[in-house]
């Protein structure tokens, strides 16, 4: 057991890269003053999660315990906070803490600090350097800063997913001029990001195409999401047919895929942004974007302003994720699930409904 000092917690870990999770208890640091203590309601589980705790990237730090689509209830604020006080209902997505003086930082860009902390399995040195814990437990202690007011009126289960998934696809949209009506956008990849990228598009008019593997989400895509058309990405002349269409492409893709067909779907000038996280590398030919001088970036997930700009769009429009809401002794079967591409669209654990109340 591993301790802080501060409020007991418990949680769900994995222990090695089986990934299995189980039963995991620690405590909390010590709240500072710029502190709030957050009761977790309910918290997604990301792709992110499975590739962290199967050590697909490498970096896992056993026990992992994962988790960093939070929304919760605030149980105790510091004295030096200023914008939140208990019972207020918040967000916590994917990190907990930057440096606060860099260039990234001083722009409002923390996710893009070099010393950006995730909420889970990140370093922490500004607390004792000892390893986040995430949202599969009952209780996070999160400096305010890195805090999101969830605006009324929405599911708090199927908002969880915005935390991470929504703000991962909605901050690049916005960045690249991917949020104007009559445009048309390309979404690969129909999963937890694929999905809200897909309803964000259609909530700025766009064009919204969905780039799949899948056959069998044809029909939710279109009658459900409201998607216009829906590709298999695996048939050439489906591809074919719709080069040169897209102003934009959003790539959520979790493994290895060939990007040369998706590219050539973009108009000349299009611009591709890839927010997957394969761990083989992706192919690049010069021949594939230089010609139609198309742009390929990247986006890690998005700034608390733009975490916190997706919650007020998602509230105006009434976006959610489309969530399966389950209990925290289903997350290794859910967890295997997702794995197989087996969730429409997002598993979501019932954390407070799960394992009570410590907080
Ligand atoms: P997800 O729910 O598993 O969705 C991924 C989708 O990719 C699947 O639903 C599937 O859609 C498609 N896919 C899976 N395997 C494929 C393959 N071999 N070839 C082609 N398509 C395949 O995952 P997610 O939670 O949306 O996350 C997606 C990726 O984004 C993960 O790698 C995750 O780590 C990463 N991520 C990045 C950020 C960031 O900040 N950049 C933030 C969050 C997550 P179809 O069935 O429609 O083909
Ligand atoms: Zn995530």
């Amino acid at each position: 057991m591993e301790e802080q000092g501060g409020q007991a917690a418990f949680g769900w870990a994995a222990r090695d890269d089986t990934g299995v999770l189980s039963p995991y208890s620690f405590s909390r640091r010590v709240p500072k003053d710029d502190d709030v203590t957050i009761k977790v309601l309910y918290c997604g589980i990301c792709h992110t999660d499975l590739h962290i705790i199967k050590n697909d990237w490498g970096n896992a730090m056993y026990p992992v315990v994962p988790g960093h689509e939070i929304v919760g209830v605030v149980t105790g604020v510091g004295g030096g906070v200023t914008r939140f006080k208990a019972g207020d209902t918040v967000g916590v997505g994917y990190f907990v803490g930057s440096c606060r003086s860099c260039d990234s930082c001083g722009k409002g860009n923390e996710n893009y600090c070099a010393g950006v902390v995730p909420t889970s399995n990140g370093v922490d040195h500004a607390h004792g350097g000892v390893p986040t814990k995430g949202g599969f437990s009952d209780v996070i202690v999160v400096n305010e800063h890195y805090v999101v007011r969830v605006p009324d009126g929405l599911a708090l289960d199927r908002t969880a997913p915005l935390l991470c998934a929504g703000v991962t696809v909605y901050s690049p949209m916005m960045r690249h001029g991917l949020n104007e009506a009559g445009k048309h956008l390309g979404v690969v990849g129909l999963g937890g990001l694929g999905h809200v990228a897909v309803k964000f598009g259609k909530a700025f008019g766009m064009k919204v195409t969905v780039i799949s593997t899948s056959a069998s989400k044809r029909q939710e895509a279109i009658e459900h999401l409201g998607a216009d058309e829906f590709l298999i990405s695996r048939d050439p002349e489906q591809m074919k047919a719709a080069t040169g269409t897209m102003d934009g492409i959003i790539d959520t893709v979790s493994a290895w895929h060939p990007i040369t067909p998706l590219l050539a779907l973009l108009k000349p000038l299009g611009q591709m942004v890839i927010v997957g996280g394969p761990s083989k590398p992706l192919e690049l030919p010069a021949y594939a974007f230089v010609p139609g001088g198309k742009g390929v970036a990247g986006n890690s997930v998005g700034s608390v302003g733009d975490c916190q700009a997706m919650l007020e769009f998602a509230g105006k429009h009434g976006i959610g994720a489309e969530v399966e809401v389950i209990k925290m002794d289903y997350v290794n079967t859910a967890i295997e699930r997702l794995e197989k591409n087996d969730v429409r669209y997002r598993f979501v654990i019932d954390v407070a409904g799960s394992l009570g109340s410590a907080a």
